[in-house]
This record gives C-alpha cells, structure tokens and sequence, in this order.
C-alpha cells in the first residue's frame, strides 16, 4: 500500500475560510475610504483598492521554487525556475523571483517538477478485484477500487481514461473529495457482441432473448451485449445516460475471453457505424478493441477514431492508421500478464500468439510516426497494478525515457481532449505551462535521465498534487 496523505484538503478548506473571514473583515474596515471614493468620483481607485484586497490574500495558493521543469512536450528539463499556482491552475512560471505574498513555499532544491502522469487505458473497477467479485459482489468491488484509485493518484496517476467498466460512481466520489483519486475519463461497459471479446457469460445464460433479463455481468456495467445496430444504440446511449465521456467496443476477438477467437472480426459494419453515430451525437468518439488487420480496417471505414491494441496488424495498416490520423493506443504488456494465464488453457494459446506482436507494433508506430497513446490495461491483479509505473518505465525498449514521458503526458491529454463536448475536465492537462490544470509532481533525481524513478513513486515522488491540492508531501517531514 502507498502512503495516503488527506489532510492537505482539509488544510486547503482551512485556508479558504480563514481567507473569506480576512477579506469580510478588510471590507468593513475600509468600507468607509471606498464609499468616499466612490461618491468623489474615484471608482478607478475604489476598484483597484477592492481589488487588490483580492489578490495579495493568497493563503491557498502554493509557489515551487527553484524546480526545473519537464514541461510534458519537450526532450529536456528547464533552468531553474519558480511555478506559482493558484486555485487549481498552473498562473506563472519564471526563472524570476515571482511575487506570491502568503502562498505555501515548496523549496524545490533543484528538483523535477513535471505533469501528473496519464494512463490511456485503465479499468478502475477491474484492476484490482477479481472477476468473480466485479460480477457477483459490486459493493465489495467497489470500495476496493476506491481503495486501488487513492494507491493510482499515490503512484502519480493524476489521469486514467476508464475503457471498460462501472466507474460511474467512483469517478464521482474522486470529483466530490469523498475519496482521493485520479481524475477518470469513463467509457462505461464494454460494448461486445455475443462471444465478443468481454462476452463473459457461460453456456447456461444460452439462448438469449432479445429484451429479456440481463446477466450479472451486464447488471454489474461491466459489459453489454448487442447483437443488431438497436441494440448497439440503446447500449450506447445508456452509457452516456450515465455520464460517458467516449465510447469502448470490442471489434475483435480478445485474450481474456474464453468464447472469442482472435481471428474473428465481431461487430458488423451497420453495428460499428450506429456506435460511431451515437458517439458523434454525442460530441466524442469510439475506441475499438481490435488486434487484426480485419478488424481494425473495418473499424476505421466505420468512423472509429481510437484502435486499441493493435498488435496483429500487417504494415500496410500502420500506414492506414498514420495516413488517417487515427490513434493507436498501445500497451506494453508485462510478461508477468502472460504467465498469469494457466498454461494449456484457451487464454494461454491467444496470449502466446498476441505477445510477440507487441514489440512489432511498436516499431511500426514509431515508423510511420503514428499517434501513439500509452496505457497498461492492468485487469483482475492489484499485485500487477502496483507495477504501473514500471510498465511505463518499460517504454524504455523502445523510446528514450522523454519520448515516454511526453507519450505518457502530453501526447495522452492530447487523446483525452477527443472526448470534446463531453471531456468532464476541460481545461489543459499533461503539460507544466502558465493556464494549464495544476496537476504536478515533484520528483527527487531527474527522470529523463534515469526512467527507472518513475517505477519507485513511493519514494521518487516527494510531491503529488492533482487540481491544485496537495495529496502527498514527503518533503515537509
Ligand atoms: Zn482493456
């Protein structure tokens, strides 16, 4: 388990009150001076009076001196800089003393201060339990992920984009301050077909009847079976009923389902279309699951803006994909993933033959510059969750420890902003520039030059903050 720190919110509201009593207790005071101003025709100086009460009762806001920063887009750290926020935007960055009369001083000594890290592909309410509990047992489920959500944000996961899953409530209680956690762009249930990928039912839920009873699986949100474009529609909008912000579907077969072959393409064209309408309707996009050549095609021709996976495709393809601008959203899957799975077994088989496309892929990715988001897709193992900033660090077989780290900030906001009229969070994420969302992380030692420091938050990240608020500090001890 991480280290939780929650009394910095608590702090925070402190700090917030104590300003709104300072600035009642200012008014009355002056409030004499400023009528006369106002009668003598001074407004200008009434106004600059009244505003400046405003703005020097900084009690809340927090300034890192002396950091050096990765700003989320470039290759290198800056000169030594000071980063004031207020409220929960990033307001100036100088390499100049900056004027911050009554913020709480962070003595940066030369640290990295950069972006809250971003996970393309996450299941909140999977990770951590098992498939048993997700299904038959949602309230246990549930407090154990919000349990694994404070473990995220303590990792340094300011952001998860949520493809597949019930974290509708969850998302909630991190938005209200009931539980610390990252912010979660949610897709809601799977959309599968029957023996789709993420179609977890048995032989004894056969036949289903069109407009009958649900299954736990489905009751549970973690996946929805559609078998015709109507269906696909009431699915679909049931998601953004609930507060989707882009859709998820499965075009092909997956590893972890016991019914869907990896060769088998499921949704039809009419199918991946309705999704894809429904979607735009709506303001944002579908994100396919799809490892072949045949099902990421059929996708794309239906108006599918995101392919996660992708590890069987041909080279053509990946051409397709960069030529279109469509995203490709990758997962350097751990070894230990594929061990897990019972040798012998129908998951084992797909695994073996999935694995050796992960590092192809990526190389075609990085040939025909395609825009590549990263995530983990860390299912049913709290053990393996815990490894999430090790897998990022493992972007090192393939790119310099920047290229991963701007793929794992910068480049992945950039993803999220694709759910458009429905992005939950709208302001800058990902980068360390003047408006962006103050989500920020201070680390001892300088990730750019050793990755590694990423893979140990609990004793890297000295300073975790998301929107402002001050969720870990190990500095002040
Ligand atoms: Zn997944």
């Amino acid at each position: 388990m991480c280290e939780k720190s929650f009394g910095s919110q608590e702090l925070a509201r402190g700090k917030f009150v104590a300003r709104i009593v300072s600035l009642a207790a200012a008014v009355f005071f002056l409030r004499r001076p400023v009528f006369k101003m106002l009668r003598s025709g001074r407004q200008l100086f009434a106004a600059a009076l009244l505003l400046g009460l405003c703005t020097t009762a900084n009690a809340d806001d927090v300034l890192f001196e002396n950091v050096r920063i990765f700003d989320g887009k470039g290759a290198g750290l800056s000169e030594p800089s000071n980063v004031l926020v207020r409220g929960n935007v990033i307001a100036e960055i100088s390499t100049s003393p900056v004027n911050a009369e009554g913020a709480e001083r962070i003595a940066g000594d030369g640290r990295t201060l950069m972006p809250g890290l971003i996970d393309a592909h996450w299941h909140a309410m999977l990770a951590a339990s098992t498939p048993a509990e997700a299904m038959g047992d949602v309230s246990f489920a549930s407090i154990v992920a919000g349990d694994e959500a404070t473990d995220t944000l303590m990792r340094g996961f300011t952001t998860v984009r949520d493809v597949g899953g019930p974290a509708f409530g969850l998302k909630r209680a991190i938005d209200r301050g009931i539980i610390p956690g990252p912010r979660i762009y949610p897709s809601g249930a799977m959309i599968t077909v029957t023996s789709g990928h993420g179609d977890f039912r048995q032989f004894t839920d056969l036949p289903r009847r069109i407009g009958g009873p649900l299954t736990p699986m489905e009751t549970s949100g973690g996946a929805m079976v559609v078998d015709s474009p109507d269906e696909v529609r009431v699915r679909v909008r049931e998601q953004f009923m609930q507060g989707a912000v882009l859709i998820k579907l499965t075009a092909g077969g997956g590893v972890s389902s016991p019914f869907s072959p990896l060769d088998v393409t499921t949704f039809t064209e009419p199918e991946l279309r309705a999704a894809v309408e429904i979607a735009e309707n709506w303001g944002t996009y579908v994100a396919a699951h799809a490892f072949t050549t045949d099902a990421i095609r059929k996708a794309i021709a239906a108006g599918v803006k995101c392919i996660e996976h992708g590890f069987l495709m041909d080279e053509a393809t990946a051409r397709l994909i960069a030529e279109k601008g469509i995203w490709l959203s990758l997962q350097p899957l751990p070894e230990l993933m594929r061990t897990g799975l019972r040798e012998g077994s129908v998951e084992r088989a797909k695994a073996e033959e999935v694995w050796p496309g992960i590092g192809r892929t990526y190389e075609l990715a990085k040939k025909y510059k395609i825009k590549t988001a990263w995530g983990t897709d860390v299912l049913f193992s709290r053990a393996l969750a815990q490894q999430q900033g090790a897998i990022l660090a493992s972007l090192t077989r393939w790119y310099t420890p920047a290229e991963a780290l701007v793929m794992a900030t910068g480049t992945n906001a950039e993803l999220l902003a694709l759910s458009g009229q429905r992005n939950p969070y709208p302001g800058r994420l990902g980068v360390v520039e003047e408006g962006a969302l103050a989500d920020l992380l201070l680390v001892e030692g300088n990730p750019l030059e050793n990755m590694d420091l990423v893979a140990d938050p609990s004793s890297n990240f000295k300073i975790i903050m998301k929107d402002g608020v001050i969720y870990k500090n190990t500095l002040a001890k």
